[in-house]
């Protein structure tokens, strides 16, 4: 029969994008219960699902901050059978770490990481009770490596990556599937509400020639690499169906090839100087020059595939 997908933060980008994709399957083998903080925000998902609407697509209220609505909306499904949990929500916070407020990490924690914790003990009992299921994360390249600004959220990622490792192990023996799926890059909503905060925060306790590198090599470094290697939110609804439909679902997904040698420098030395000083490189000495980052990141793509004798494309 059909498998019953929960996601959350479906009101935009990913979330939403993943929600049609799957809704929209022409041997209708989903039912998809998107949910979302606030239903008022709905219009772009309905519109965007069309038909599916109502027949493989029903919305819900929930917010992965809050143990109550949590708990409501898994109650509020029929037997709380849910096969597949794809865990979505997510937000973001840059800047430097000594301007940062410790109230603005906590919340990143609480959505990114608090979040999935509180969703996977909600839904994985009954998924070991029934001895099937799968749970899913969007997690982010920055699970798999720190960037300079983005400390916080990468850490909240990394937090997540070793909840499902541990998680995946566990679960093998209840035939309960884990997988991470780790974008790149992707435009939607998320980059411009973090690029919206930038130019409202003052970052009062860095000081100046931190804040001048955060400015003058970072956020062009960050723009540049939307423009240059940004992903759709289809995209990203493309792998992760792929990975839901796999006789063996990969616990580890990147979404986007030009950042496989990147993510493989961290494990090609041992001490992970490697990857730290070429992240250095990037940012300080090439980050303010227009789109050379871009042009490394798929300069070593480039080199990456020559080398194992596949063609580029
Ligand atoms: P987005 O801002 O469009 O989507 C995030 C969604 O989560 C929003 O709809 C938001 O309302 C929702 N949300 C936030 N807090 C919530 C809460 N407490 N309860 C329920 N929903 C909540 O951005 P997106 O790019 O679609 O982000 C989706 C996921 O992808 C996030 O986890 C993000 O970390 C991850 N990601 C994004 C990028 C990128 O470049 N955009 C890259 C890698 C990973």
């Amino acid at each position: 029969g059909q498998k019953v997908v929960l996601i959350t933060g479906c009101s935009s980008g990913i979330g939403l994008a993943i929600a049609v994709m799957l809704a929209k399957d022409e041997m209708k083998r989903y039912y998809v219960i998107g949910t979302m903080r606030d239903l008022k925000r709905k219009d772009k998902l309905v519109e965007a699902a069309g038909d599916a609407y109502g027949k493989t697509l029903a919305l819900l209220t929930l917010d992965v901050c809050s143990d109550k609505s949590v708990k409501q909306c898994v109650n509020s499904i029929k037997d709380r059978h849910i096969d597949i949990l794809i865990n979505n929500a997510g937000v973001g916070l840059v800047g430097p770490v000594e301007a940062l407020s410790l109230d603005d990490m906590k919340q990143v924690f609480e959505t990114n990481f608090f979040g999935v914790v509180r969703m996977i003990k909600e839904v994985m009992p009954d998924m070991k009770r029934r001895r099937s299921g799968h749970i899913m994360v969007i997690s982010s390249v920055l699970g798999l490596h720190g960037v300079a600004f983005n400390d916080v959220y990468s850490a909240s990622k990394f937090a997540t990556e070793g909840l499902c490792e541990g998680l995946a192990i566990q679960l093998m023996k209840f035939n309960v599937n884990v997988s991470m799926i780790e974008p790149g890059p992707v435009n939607t909503e998320f980059e411009m509400k973090v690029m919206t905060e930038v130019s409202k925060k003052e970052y009062a306790g860095a000081d100046p020639e931190t804040l001048n590198h955060f400015r003058t090599c970072y956020l062009p470094t960050q723009v540049n690499l939307f423009k240059g290697l940004g992903q759709t939110p289809e995209d990203i609804a493309k792998v992760t169906k792929k990975v839901i439909e796999s006789a063996q679902p990969p616990f580890r997904n990147l979404t986007n090839p030009l950042y496989t040698p990147i993510v493989a420098l961290k494990y090609a030395d041992e001490t992970r100087s490697l990857s730290v000083h070429t992240f250095y490189h990037m940012l300080y000495n090439l980050g303010g020059i227009m789109h050379v980052s871009v042009r490394i990141m798929k300069f070593l793509s480039f080199e990456w595939l020559r080398r194992r004798a596949i063609s580029p494309t």
